[in-house]
């Protein structure tokens, strides 16, 4: 079943060490995230009019923010740590976005990230800008203890450059619930603030019993699945009985899995960072899941037999996710692709040569921007939340997010049908749309 298909050029000493086992990969040519994201803003500003000004404000972050700082680990030495808060825009509300915790994350991929923060929230009508950031290390190589350091750490010299009303951080890859809540506690004992209740929404994806929201957890594999139910109506394609393929098993790819499993969709192939498994009878979703819960990855799950990544882009399927990292569908990947709907649960993970194969191929796709903006919509129900003293039931919050999730599909489709372009620039068109009516109200200061 190989295609000889390689790893993605930003993927390929990750993959190559860590799941073939073979050698160092050679330098891998860098794949330019930023620069992929900007192309797809210049390319919606071609169906709109937008003033020079505002592409050139738009076209880079508002901050950038590097940090060092020390962590003193288990064995009693001292660690330098880098971490990054990158502030794109705050034109529609305070800059948003989640914190990664990752050991190829960095300067650039923080920018691109950020800066479609400020897309989805756009997109999705949240009265939010944009931001990312994060610590380049990995968090499975240092203990618990150590962990919480590290994330203390970094949130005390974020120092007051965070805060409810200017910058709210939220869980993204290699951090969760707990690491809000540490950052949440960090906050609240650094940063001097009179009512502590507060300075409860500097950070959204926290436990319920610390603030939360219902439903935050599941929200965006929640989102995801709205878009696949929605695109599948439209499609006049039936879900039920059909296989599913999913790249990262994590928060976004597990929850994804769990709740297409409710419409009748079985996860036939499945990856992460330690490799890929086959069953073609399905694998047991909630299983799965519970067994990386408790180990960490896939590594190790019995029922599934060991393929290649090549293999798993290979794999006849209906429905692809991923929900892993950037860049993992080239042109390579979207040749091999047997599926009919890619939905991208991760950021980014088709390059713009990835897209084009994919298009040309008739495989429908749901953009990022959309298809993943469950979880930062959910984290607006958990700040006005935390604003107000309340708490939703999960019903409340779910039903709010499938409105949310379906009115802006149908933003995106009427623009696309409206401009003749792919879903994607759809997104971007519509977002920036908001954005530039807001400069045009309110002009640039002085
Ligand atoms: P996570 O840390 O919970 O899971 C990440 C998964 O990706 C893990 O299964 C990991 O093993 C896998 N992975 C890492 N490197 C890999 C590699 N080289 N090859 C294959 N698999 C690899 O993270 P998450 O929160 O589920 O985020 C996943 C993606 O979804 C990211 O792109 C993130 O930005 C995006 N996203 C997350 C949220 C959220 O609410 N958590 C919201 C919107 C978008």
């Amino acid at each position: 079943m190989s295609t000889g298909v390689p790893a993605p050029a930003s993927q390929r000493t990750l993959g190559d060490e860590r799941v073939i086992g073979v050698t160092k990969a050679p330098p891998a040519e860098r794949y330019d995230f930023f620069r992929v994201i900007q192309g797809y803003l210049e390319e919606a500003a071609r169906h709109a009019v937008v003033p020079d000004h505002v592409r050139q404000i738009l076209s880079q972050p508002k901050n950038e923010l590097i940090v060092h700082f020390p962590v003193r680990m288990d064995n009693g030495e001292y660690r330098l740590f880098k971490g990054y808060r990158i502030q794109h825009s705050n034109i529609l509300g305070p800059f948003k976005g989640g914190m990664r915790y990752h050991e190829s994350a960095g300067l650039d991929d923080f920018k691109a990230l950020a800066a479609m923060m400020t897309w989805k929230c756009s997109l999705m009508n949240l009265p939010f800008g944009g931001a990312k950031g994060g610590i380049k290390f990995d968090p499975r190589a240092v203990s618990r203890g150590e962990l919480q350091r590290v994330t203390r750490r970094f949130f005390h010299a974020l120092g007051s450059n965070i805060g409810p009303d200017y910058d709210i951080p939220a869980p993204d890859v290699g951090t969760n619930a707990q690491t809000m809540a540490w950052a949440l506690d960090t906050y609240i004992n650094t940063v001097g603030m009179v009512k502590k209740e507060a300075a409860m929404g500097v950070v959204t994806g926290k436990p319920v019993s610390s603030g939360g929201t219902f439903g935050r957890e599941t929200a965006t594999g929640k989102g995801v699945v709205h878009c696949i139910v929605e695109w599948a109506r439209r499609s006049r394609f039936k879900l039920e009985g059909k296989k599913l393929i999913v790249q990262g098993f994590g928060n976004v790819g597990s929850n994804t899995a769990v709740l297409l499993a409710n419409h009748g969709v079985s996860l036939v192939a499945v990856g992460d960072h330690t490799g890929y498994l086959y069953n073609p009878e399905g694998f047991n979703v909630h299983r799965l899941k519970q067994y990386v819960e408790q180990n960490g990855s896939i590594a190790g799950y019995a029922n599934g037999q060991k393929i290649s990544r090549e293999e798993f882009f290979a794999v006849q399927a209906d429905v692809f996710v991923p929900a892993a990292l950037e860049n993992q569908i080239g042109p390579i990947e979207a040749e091999a692709l047997q599926v009919r709907l890619v939905a991208e649960g991760a950021n980014g993970p088709c390059s713009p040569e990835g897209e084009a194969v994919l298009l040309r191929r008739g495989i429908d796709l749901l953009p990022d921007v959309l298809a993943n903006a469950g979880g930062v919509t959910v984290s607006y129900y958990e700040w006005v939340q935390n604003r107000r003293s309340e708490q939703w039931t999960v019903e409340e919050v779910e039903e709010r997010l499938e409105t949310a999730m379906l009115d802006a599909y149908e933003r995106m489709a009427q623009f696309a049908k409206t401009h003749s372009c792919s879903n994607r620039i759809a997104c971007y068109g519509v977002s920036l749309g908001r954005l530039v009516q807001v400069y045009l109200d309110r002009e640039i200061f002085p």
